[in-house]
């Protein structure tokens, strides 16, 4: 089964525990456009995609992912997800993605700029601030995001920055956007643990695949609210520490030396582990904030962690969902742990169309009141619909698109 169909499965879900009929919902199996393009560069096609899933409830509005593995039905899924997420979310946006087949690792600045303005010269006129708004995924950052919006002023004379979020703050970027996902997800585990009253939870030893924007802000925020991260891994290694690691000079040291495992050459008492090893650690939570499909039907017997917070979108296949739903509470989803990027997205969207500046003690609060909101609201619906928390997310959203 493809990674789209595998996604469809918790609307299906959803719907029948609403006992909704096909009619009411049908139109959100598809996405509403599919804009293909490639282009040569170097001798060679380049192919990309922007998926424009939902507009019910506003914008088209979902990042663009660099990544060598960029095919049509993962940037598909992806768009789903940010129909679901922003609704859940109660932010005014519908749902979209895109994302370029290449691997910026293998490519010179000057090479991503050529390519970013080429992708936006010939899908200029499918983004507007008030239509569609990409932002940056895997692979993608605040300097491409300027990239694309200094060159939709030059192709379309407006002056707007509004056309792309996630951008430098210098460059009409919001305050917090950075830190946002990794930031929401760590205020999504308190909401958990305090609404499922886990005690002692400063003692509980989490472990995070993927140290990149997402992985690396939430470990920062859960150290230093005294929480205790144990392992990490990057796709070049893993490091361990019993005693918790330390946060600071991790974050340190990947920013000098570009892999998390070279922290070992530094702090004696921890050591490199296999990072294939590392999903498999017997923990309290883990946290997968790298990509898609980690957790499957191969290996889901394999996890002994007792929860899981999904800030990677989709780190879990549909089968191994099925096999963990059973047990209510153990996954908190992506749909709700990783919104904090979108929810500020949408402030700095806000602050560009009213030429405002916000704070970002003023944006931190915010988001975690976007945040209080909605996972109050899946935790409540799972308790009346008797069922795990991803349907439960997926019913809050459902409510709202149909
Ligand atoms: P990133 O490119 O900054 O970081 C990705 C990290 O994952 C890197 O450290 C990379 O080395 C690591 N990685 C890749 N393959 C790995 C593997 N097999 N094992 C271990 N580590 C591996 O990307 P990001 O922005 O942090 O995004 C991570 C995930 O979070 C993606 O699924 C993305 O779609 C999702 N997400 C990101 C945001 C955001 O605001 N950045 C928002 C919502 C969801």
């Amino acid at each position: 089964m493809n990674i789209f169909e595998d996604s469809l499965k918790v609307l299906e879900k959803a719907a029948k525990k609403l006992k909704l009929k096909k009619e009411k919902y049908f139109q959100l199996l598809q996405p509403q456009k599919i804009i293909e393009i490639n282009f040569p560069f170097k001798n060679k096609l380049i192919y990309g995609y922007r998926v424009q899933y939902n507009n019910k409830l506003g914008p088209y509005k979902g990042g663009l992912r660099y990544h060598p593995q960029v095919d049509l039905d993962e940037v598909k899924s992806l768009a789903f997800w940010m129909m679901i997420k922003n609704s859940l979310a109660g932010v005014p946006y519908g749902g979209g993605k895109g994302g370029l087949q290449i691997d910026p690792k293998n490519l010179t600045n000057k090479e991503i700029k050529e390519i970013t303005e080429k992708f936006i010269e010939l899908i200029y006129q499918d983004i507007e601030p008030k239509f569609d708004v990409p932002a940056p995924d895997v692979g993608t950052d605040d300097q491409i995001m300027k990239i694309i919006a200094k060159k939709y002023q030059e192709l379309t004379k407006d002056k707007t920055k509004a056309v792309v979020t996630g951008k430098p703050i210098n460059f009409g970027g919001s305050r917090g956007r950075e830190q946002a996902t990794g930031l929401g997800g760590f205020y999504i585990l308190e909401n958990y643990l305090k609404h499922f009253k886990i005690k002692n939870s400063k003692n509980l030893e989490i472990v995070i695949q993927g140290f990149g924007n997402v992985g690396s802000y939430f470990a920062k925020f859960a150290s230093e609210n005294g929480f205790k991260v144990v392992a990490v891994s990057d796709s070049s290694g893993a490091i361990y520490e019993k005693k918790g690691l330390n946060i600071k000079k991790l974050i340190q040291i990947k920013n000098q030396k570009g892999e998390v495992a070279k922290y070992a050459n530094f702090i004696k008492s921890s050591k490199k582990i296999n990072p294939n090893n590392l999903l498999y650690l017997k923990c309290d939570i883990l946290i997968p904030a790298a990509l898609e499909k980690q957790i499957t039907i191969e290996n889901y017997q394999k996890i002994r962690a007792k929860y899981i917070l999904e800030l990677a979108n989709g780190p879990l296949t549909a089968e191994a969902d099925e096999k963990f739903a059973k047990f209510k509470n153990k996954v908190i989803p992506d749909v709700l742990s990783n919104s904090g990027g979108v929810i500020v997205s949408y402030f700095e969207w806000l602050q560009n169309l009213k030429k405002q500046k916000w704070s970002e003690k003023k944006v931190f609060s915010e988001l975690k009141k976007y945040l209080s909101k909605s996972s109050e609201q899946v935790f409540n619906i799972a308790n009346q619909y008797n069922c795990d928390l991803r349907t439960a997310a997926y019913i809050v959203a459902l409510k709202k698109l149909i």
